[in-house]
């Protein structure tokens, strides 16, 4: 039915081990790139993934360590021959910042480029961006320093719900998002403007009654033994730290 591939799992300050958090989603029918900073390219390949096999981009909100690698991404597609067009969505906030940065690289003139398709998410709760007969995605604005989305997947054959947190501080939408959640990947930044502590995503995990919980987007130099400890304070279910390339299945 799908997985997910954690391509990055640092929040803003990568190391050698751990990129900025990005993830893909792979289904039977999609292959969704989660944020894409850095050089997402590169990620990609080495998970094992043809960067044209790429179906559908999310962008969560406009941070440097979120979308950096886009017109990286975007020119290599164009390279190796993509022709399919490839939708872009996020908020209206994130898409028009996109657009511009697009616009620096003056890509309308980059002949025989295939056509992207921005898709601009109204910043409410509960907004259904795609359904099919595979899965729905729903997004809620969630509380960080800019307009950023949460993201809500629910399979639709084994009724299975992954919800990703994005940046952001302790929210109720989060908690709606995350209701009954299978798999909750939450940032786990530390407690600061913006970002949740590792007792916080607890705190939300089992408010919302998710089943197993991911830590990602955290501090490189804190021990993923520490970052647990922390996070069982407040949640008595599995809980996990994401590493670069680890994959967690959705079947
Ligand atoms: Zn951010």
């Amino acid at each position: 039915m799908g997985k997910v591939i954690v391509l990055g799992s640092a929040n803003a300050v990568s190391d050698e081990n751990h990129e900025n958090a990005h993830l893909f989603l792979m289904t039977d029918k999609r292959n969704i790139l989660i944020d894409c900073p850095g050089n997402p390219v590169v990620r990609i390949k080495k998970a094992g993934i043809k960067l044209n096999s790429i179906t559908d981009l999310i962008l969560t909100h406009f941070h440097p360590d979120h979308v950096s690698g886009l017109p990286l991404l975007l020119l290599d597609m164009w390279l190796l021959g993509r022709k399919a067009p490839l939708p872009i969505y996020g908020l209206t906030h994130t898409i028009s910042r996109a657009k511009k940065m697009m616009d620096l690289f003056e890509w309308e003139k980059w002949p025989g480029f295939f056509d992207v398709e921005f898709i601009s998410i109204d910043e409410l709760p509960l907004q259904e961006v795609i359904s099919d007969s595979e899965l729905r995605l729903i997004t809620s604005p969630v509380k960080h320093l800019l307009p950023t989305i949460g993201l809500r997947f629910e399979f639709k054959q084994n009724g299975v719900v992954f919800v990703y947190s994005s940046d952001t501080e302790p929210t109720e939408t989060v908690v709606e998002l995350a209701n009954n959640a299978d798999i909750l990947i939450h940032e786990a930044n530390g407690n600061s403007l913006g970002h949740s502590s590792r007792e916080q995503c607890g705190e939300i995990a089992s408010e919302a009654g998710v089943k197993n919980l991911y830590l990602i987007h955290y501090p490189t130099n804190i021990a993923p033994s520490v970052l647990i400890g922390e996070a069982q304070s407040t949640f008595s279910g599995p809980i996990y730290v994401c590493h670069d390339f680890m994959e967690i299945d959705l079947n």
